[in-house]
């Protein structure tokens, strides 16, 4: 079988996370200047790979049992793998292919159909791959209980350090945010475009259930969605109906959070407002003290889809809030 691996630059770093930076190859192929940052990232598993450039903003991802993509051709040419070699993976590829294969692809057409799209944006100026060069940045993300194979980005240059972490949208960049390390405000810098809700990328397509968030480490932390603040937009609301999941809406445990159940109620979602202790305020914090799986069990056990059951929970919070 074809290994990409064989093909990159030889100029390369792996990241603790698994994804192998090097000079992207297709900057210049789009009408982009050559990348000479290591902006190129590809992650690789059992299954296939991921290519993302942060320079041109070029996707392409290749699984096992799916034709090999027009992207993915494009970047395996560029990467200069000959078209002999790239159509023999490809049947070697189809060989492979299942059930499951057919329906991801029809479930993925159907998510284009639907129509919600947002622009390409760029990363802040000089955003590269999180490599284990960056120490604060590391630990702070393993404090987090965040995901160590998503795509986390730094700014070298920047006069105060921090995590970029990249607002995705089909696999395309529409945005990001900046979490500042040091004690500074503000802690972070939002780049995000109306309607945007961070974490759909995250999802499995055969998930039924979809955890709606406030914060960015709380979807991260917990595989779900984040509102990057306390209300819901109406066109948030569509995007996030458009996903076909039952929706739980977990708020903040703190007085901004009292503001989101109304709204969840407004928009008929359930909502869960688990019994945590004084210490655990939001989903992140659960997930740092009871797991992921601990924490997604506390707001399940607490859901609730009934207006009357979620005024009494709302005013319990209020009640413990005071206190
Ligand atoms: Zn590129």
């Amino acid at each position: 079988m074809l290994d990409i691996l064989d093909y990159l630059p030889a100029k390369r770093k792996v990241s603790p996370s698994g994804w192998i930076s090097f000079n992207a190859v297709c900057c210049d192929h789009n009408g982009d200047s050559p990348d000479r940052r290591s902006r190129g990232g590809i992650k690789t598993n059992d299954q296939g790979w991921s290519y993302h450039c942060f320079n041109c903003g070029y996707t392409a991802s290749f699984i096992l049992g799916r034709t090999v993509s027009y992207k993915a051709r494009k970047l395996l040419t560029w990467l200069g793998v000959p078209d002999r070699e790239i159509e023999l993976a490809n049947l070697e590829s189809l060989r492979h292919r299942s059930i499951h294969g057919l329906l991801e692809d029809r479930q993925a057409a159907d998510a284009l159909v639907q129509g919600i799209e947002f622009e390409e944006w760029e990363l802040p100026p000089g955003a590269e791959f999180l490599t284990a060069e960056f120490a604060v940045q590391w630990e702070y993300l393993q404090s987090r209980c965040v995901p160590s194979d998503f795509p986390f980005m730094v700014q070298a240059q920047s006069k105060r350090p921090g995590v970029i972490v990249p607002f995705t949208y089909n696999n395309k960049i529409v945005g990001s945010t900046v979490r500042f390390l040091d004690n500074y405000n503000p802690r972070y810098l939002n780049n995000m475009q109306p309607g945007y809700v961070f974490g759909t990328d995250l999802l499995h397509n055969n998930w039924t259930h979809v955890i709606v968030t406030e914060g960015i480490f709380d979807a991260l932390s917990i595989g779900g969605l984040a509102l990057m603040h306390n209300t819901v937009s109406d066109a948030q609301a569509k995007l996030i109906r458009r996903l076909g999941k039952e929706v739980t809406v977990v708020p903040d445990q703190d007085s901004a959070g009292v503001e989101l159940i109304d709204r969840a109620v407004e928009l008929n979602w359930a909502v869960s407002i688990p019994a945590w202790p004084a210490d655990v305020k939001d989903v992140n914090d659960a997930v740092k003290k009871y797991g992921r799986l601990g924490a997604l069990i506390t707001i399940m056990q607490a859901r609730e889809t009934s207006k009357i059951k979620i005024e009494l929970r709302k005013k319990q919070l209020v009640k413990r809030l005071r206190n």
